[in-house]
C-alpha cells in the first residue's frame, strides 16, 4: 500500500458555531473546542476518555453482548440493519464505553456516552453495560463517573428500554448506599430518558459548558406548546440557574474539576481493604434463576387472569387498544379510588410551592386495609382534562408523589399506583422546574422503599412520566391499557415518513399488555368486561380490586430488606440477555 495524502477536508473543519474554517489538528489540540467562538464541538467516546483519564491507566470493560432485537422491531428498515450501520460508522459496538481508570491518580470507573451511536440511545445493551460499570463500581469500591450524551431511550426495544432507566438508577442507588460518590457530566445533548434518570441522580451533576438537557427536547416542546422557546433554554448556564446542575464547567476545565471533586470525596475516608471482585459466572446464573422464579410466579398461566365466563378472548389491533387507552370514557383514578377502595383521605402538595393536579393521592382502604394510593388523573370531560393537564404530571406532581411514597414506607403502608398519563408534562415549567431529575429521583427512590409496592397501569402508560410510577415489586395492566416508551405517533414521526404511519408503530412498539406480559415488564394482564372497561366500570372495579388483593397479599408476608432485593432482581433482568424472550412475541 502506499501511503496517499489525505483528503483536503480530513485536514479542516468547520466550526458548527462560527462557521470558521478550522485546521483539524489545531482543533484538536484545542480539545475540540473552536478557538474562534469557544463552541464545544461534540466528542467520540474515545476521544472523551483519552481527555479525562490519567494516560496509561485506561482499561476497557467488556462491550459483546448477545445479540438484542427483543422485540422484532421494523420501521422502514429492520433495527438490525441500523445496528449494524452504526457499529460499521463509529467502531463502536454499542452506545457507551466503560472502563476503569484512573483521574488524577484516583480510580474511577468510566461508562462514557457516544451520540453518533443512534443517538446515544437507551437500550438493552447500553442499560446492561452501564449498569455493570456501576457494579464494578461497587465491587472495587470506586466513585462511578457518568459522562452522557443520548436523544433518549431506544424506541426500537420498546418497554424494554424504558426498563433499563430504572435498571440503572437502582445500581445508583447501591452505590449511594455504600457510601460512594457518582457524578455525572452532561454533555450536548442529554435528553429523555437518559435525563429522567442516571444523568441526574447522581451525587454531583456537572454540565459541560455548551451541554443542552431536558426531559422533553425542543421540538416536541414546541409542537405541543406552539410557542418559541426562551432563549438560551435548556442550556448549561439555563440548568445552573434553575438550581439543576452543581457547575457549568468549560471543557479545558472538567479532568481538573474531576480531579478536585474525586480528592476532596476521598479526605477523611478511612481506607478499606478492597472487596474481592466476585467472579462474574456465578453471579449472573444465580441472577438467572432467581429472575426465572419471578418471571413465572406461581398462579394462572403468564399471570393472565381468568377471563369471566361469555367473554371471548380479544385479539385486537394494537392501535385499536391505543384508542380504547385513550378513552374519554375509561375510568380514571378518582372512580376508581371510589369503587375500588374505601375512605379515600386525598393529600395534598408537594411541600415546595405546589400542587399538581394531575397526581392524586392519599390515604385508602382496600377491602379493610390501609395503602397510600398514588396515580394520575384524567377525566372525562374537556374541562376535567384541561383542569388536570390531561393527567401530565408537572415536577410537583412527582414531587408530591415521592413524598406520599415515603411517607408510607415510615407509616408502614404498602403502595398501590394507578398509572395512566400520555406522559409527563413537556412545558417550558417543567422543564425550568426539573421535570427530568424530579423523574429521576422517582425511579430512583421506588428501588430502594422498604414497603410493598403495587403499580397497575391502568389507561395509558406513557414513557418516563408512567415509570415514574411503576417501579413496583408486581406491575399489573389492565387488558385494553397501552404501556409505551414513546407514543405511536412520536415514534412514527421520527421514524416512518410521517405521523399518519401511529398504526403501524403501534404495533412494532409491543405496547398491549399480553406482549408486555410476555416481555416479563408486566406481570399479570386484568381481564376487562367484553368490551371494555368504560362499558362496564363496575365489573371493571370488582376484578381490579380482585387482582390488587391477589398480588398484594402475599406481599405483606415478606420482609421490607427482601422485597427492595427481590424488587431489584425483578428490574435487573431486563438486559441485553434476553433472547429467549423473542419466542413468544410472534
Ligand atoms: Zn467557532
Amino acid at each position: 500500500m502506499t501511503a496517499t495524502a489525505p483528503r483536503e477536508e480530513q485536514l479542516w473543519s468547520r466550526c458548527a458555531g462560527c462557521a470558521s474554517l478550522l485546521y483539524r489538528k489545531r482543533l484538536r489540540r484545542n480539545l475540540d473546542v473552536c478557538p474562534e467562538c469557544g463552541k464545544h464541538a461534540r466528542l467520540g467516546a474515545p476521544e472523551r476518555l483519552r481527555q479525562l483519564v490519567d494516560p496509561g491507566s485506561l482499561r476497557l470493560l467488556p462491550d459483546r453482548l448477545p445479540e438484542a432485537d427483543p422485540i422484532d422491531f421494523v420501521d422502514v428498515l429492520p433495527y438490525p440493519h441500523r445496528l449494524t450501520g452504526a457499529r460499521a460508522s463509529t467502531g463502536l459496538a454499542e452506545g457507551v464505553v466503560c472502563a476503569t481508570a484512573a483521574i488524577g491518580g484516583h480510580p474511577v470507573v468510566l461508562a462514557v456516552m457516544d451520540f453518533r451511536f443512534l443517538g446515544g440511545s437507551l437500550g438493552c445493551a447500553v442499560g446492561e453495560l452501564i449498569t455493570r460499570a456501576a457494579e464494578r463500581a461497587l465491587d472495587d469500591r470506586t466513585p462511578l463517573v457518568l459522562v452522557t450524551a443520548s436523544g433518549g431511550a431506544r424506541m426500537q426495544e420498546g418497554a424494554l428500554s424504558l426498563m433499563q432507566m430504572a435498571t440503572v438508577s437502582q445500581a445508583i442507588a447501591a452505590l449511594r448506599e455504600a457510601g460512594l460518590l457518582t457524578v455525572s457530566v452532561l454533555t450536548d445533548p442529554t435528553y429523555g430518558g437518559v435525563a429522567a434518570s442516571f444523568a441526574t441522580n447522581t451525587d454531583l451533576v456537572l454540565a459541560e459548558s455548551g451541554a443542552r438537557m431536558g426531559f422533553a427536547g425542543p421540538r416536541v416542546i414546541r409542537q405541543i406548546t406552539g410557542r418559541a422557546l426562551p432563549e438560551g433554554f435548556q442550556t448549561a448556564d439555563f440548568l445552573l440557574r434553575h438550581g439543576q446542575v452543581d457547575m457549568v464547567v468549560q471543557r479545558r476545565s472538567l479532568r481538573g474539576r474531576l480531579v478536585a471533586l474525586l480528592a476532596a470525596t476521598r479526605a477523611g475516608r478511612p481506607a478499606r481493604p478492597p472487596v474481592p471482585r466476585q467472579e462474574p459466572a456465578p453471579r449472573r446464573e444465580r441472577l438467572a434463576e432467581d429472575g426465572a422464579a419471578l418471571a413465572r410466579p406461581a398462579g394462572p398461566a403468564a399471570g393472565a387472569a381468568t377471563p369471566a365466563a361469555g367473554d371471548t378472548p380479544a385479539v385486537r389491533d394494537a392501535w385499536d387498544t391505543v384508542r380504547l387507552a385513550r378513552h374519554p370514557g375509561r375510568p380514571t383514578t378518582l372512580d376508581y379510588l371510589d369503587s375500588v377502595f374505601d375512605g379515600f383521605v386525598e393529600l395534598h402538595g408537594d411541600r415546595l410551592g405546589a400542587d399538581c393536579p394531575a397526581i392524586v393521592g392519599g390515604l385508602a382502604r382496600l377491602a379493610g386495609r390501609h395503602v397510600m394510593v398514588v396515580g394520575h388523573q384524567k377525566g372525562h370531560t374537556t374541562a376535567e382534562l384541561v383542569a388536570r393537564n390531561f393527567g401530565m404530571a408537572s415536577p410537583a406532581g412527582h414531587r408530591k408523589a415521592l413524598r406520599l411514597m415515603r411517607l408510607a414506607a415510615r407509616l408502614g403502608l404498602p403502595v398501590i399506583t394507578l398509572v395512566d398519563t400520555p406522559g409527563a408534562d413537556p412545558g417550558v415549567s417543567a422543564e425550568e422546574q426539573g421535570q427530568a431529575a424530579a423523574i429521576a429521583e422517582n425511579i430512583l427512590t421506588l428501588t430502594v422503599l422498604p414497603t410493598p409496592v403495587l403499580a397497575v397501569i391502568t389507561g395509558e402508560g406513557g414513557s418516563g412520566g408512567a415509570l415514574a410510577l411503576a417501579v413496583a415489586d408486581r406491575v399489573l395492566m389492565l387488558e385494553n391499557a397501552v404501556y409505551s416508551v414513546i407514543s405511536p405517533e412520536g415514534c412514527a414521526a421520527i421514524l416512518w415518513p410521517d405521523r399518519s404511519a401511529a398504526p403501524q408503530a403501534a404495533r412494532a412498539l409491543r405496547l398491549t399488555a399480553p406482549d408486555l406480559c410476555r416481555l416479563g415488564v408486566v406481570d399479570e394482564v386484568v381481564s376487562e368486561p367484553s368490551s371494555a372497561a368504560h362499558d362496564d366500570p363496575a365489573e371493571t372495579a370488582d376484578r381490579l380490586r380482585a387482582a390488587l388483593l391477589a398480588n398484594l397479599l402475599p406481599l405483606l408476608d415478606v420482609p421490607p430488606a427482601m422485597l427492595v432485593r427481590l424488587r431489584r432482581q425483578r428490574f435487573r433482568r431486563f438486559g441485553a440477555n434476553r433472547a429467549g424472550a423473542r419466542a413468544g412475541l410472534r
